[in-house]
């Protein structure tokens, strides 16, 4: 039986003029997710596509695919059939008979898009789920919560028949609010927030600092692990991974400690820009969450963000640790981030840090070191990987 994926677009319905041209970008999206898993013929019609394999294709490992591509808000796996009453009666007991063997409420969902075929929504439910409860006489039709429901599409090219619909991610095509830079460390908020503006259209690259040998090779492996699971949703991304020693152990040498971590976020935001303009980003992402630690209190995400010239998103910035773990779990980076190595931001931490920094102070304790010169000399030392 041919059978092929509906994926049915989301938030896109509502965009009007821009429609198409989001349209167009989400289908290019879907083509370079399943070209990984197989051959496709795919297509978009009336709000959805439909991704139809090509020879036998793992169809399974295709829907799951499907379900974390940004801008699909559900998913079905359905047998085409020809739009005959009949023959979509008989493809619905063949393809669906097995699983309608193991419940005992159900319904049927009918939808015509093509208004051409003789029968009437209503009255292709009727003919289908009077037919299915001849078969399977132990079904009890259930229009409130039954434990399945059939589905029935009538559509130009075919009909459908489907027996679940599966929750996508929705949010909207990656790439079409343009491209930003996530700032990503090995812990378990900033994949989350890179996770969360990729939803909102976003095109991410990542950017890490490291600082060997404080920090280990393993450090390193985690969070390209990890820039490798967020790239499920957000697609192939380019991560630019950039020496931080010498910063570190700079300000640990000149500044007071107290203001060590302040001056290092500032120092991170300097060279992030400059990734995001080599990588034609226009913003900054980073896992910050009001009060969650001293650097990110009122005061020190000033400071933090007098550096900065492009806007910064900061998507937890107010969530609970609890609900950005949900996140987490949910995306499959919390087992990653939890692995206990070492961030470069632990490896130097004040034992007393300003919670309320003054600019003025900030900017007094850095003008002891070259913050140009180690900003030119970070990012020369960029390496640059592409995961996904
Ligand atoms: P996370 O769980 O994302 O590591 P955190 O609660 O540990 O966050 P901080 O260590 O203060 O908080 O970092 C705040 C934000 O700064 C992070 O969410 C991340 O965006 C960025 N950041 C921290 N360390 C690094 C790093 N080594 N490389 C790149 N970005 C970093
Ligand atoms: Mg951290």
């Amino acid at each position: 039986m041919q059978e092929v994926l509906l994926l049915k677009c989301g938030e896109l319905v509502l965009k009007g003029l821009n429609r198409y041209k989001f349209e167009e970008k989400l289908l290019r999206i879907v083509h370079d997710r399943m070209k990984k898993i197989g051959r496709f013929d795919i297509w978009s019609m009336q709000s959805t596509i439909y991704v139809e394999p090509q020879g036998e294709q793992d169809l399974d490992a295709a829907l799951d695919a499907a379900t974390k591509i940004f801008g699909i808000n559900s998913v079905s796996r359905a047998a085409v059939c020809e739009k005959d009453i009949e023959v979509i009666k008989k493809t619905a007991e063949e393809y669906l008979g097995e699983k309608l063997k193991g419940v005992t409420t159900y319904k049927v969902d009918a939808k015509r898009s093509d208004k051409r075929f003789p029968l009437t929504s209503p009255r292709i439910g009727v003919e289908v789920g009077g037919y299915l409860s001849d078969v399977f006489p132990h079904l009890q039709a259930k229009m409130d919560e039954p434990e399945m429901t059939v589905m029935v599409e009538i559509r130009d090219k075919a009909a459908y028949v489907s027996g679940e619909k599966l929750r996508g991610v929705g949010g909207m095509p990656v790439g079409s609010n343009g491209r930003a830079m996530l700032l990503l460390s090995g812990g378990i908020d900033s994949p989350v927030a890179g996770y969360m503006m990729a939803k909102r259209g976003l095109d991410l690259a990542a950017v890490h600092f490291y600082s060997y040998p404080y920090t280990s090779k393993e450090a390193r492996d985690k969070v390209i692990e990890l820039a490798d699971i967020v790239s499920n949703y957000s697609g192939k991304m380019t991560v630019l991974l950039v020496p931080f020693t010498e910063i570190q152990l700079e300000i640990s040498k000149k500044c007071k400690e107290d203001y060590f971590t302040i001056i290092m976020r500032r120092m991170m935001m300097r060279i992030a820009q400059k990734g995001a303009e080599m990588q034609h980003c226009g913003a900054l992402i980073t896992g910050e969450s009001l009060g969650q630690v001293a650097s990110q209190t009122m005061e020190a995400l000033g400071c933090t963000q007098a550096v900065c010239y492009m806007p910064v998103f900061r998507p937890a910035i107010g969530m609970d640790k609890e609900e950005i773990i949900d996140i987490a779990r949910k995306i499959g980076t919390f087992e990653t981030s939890s692995l206990p190595y070492e961030d470069c931001c632990t490896v130097f931490t004040p034992r007393h840090p300003q919670t309320k920094p003054r600019l003025q102070k900030v900017e007094e304790q850095e003008s002891r070191i070259d913050v140009d010169g180690l900003v030119e000399r970070a990012v020369a030392g960029i390496e640059k990987i592409t995961v996904g």
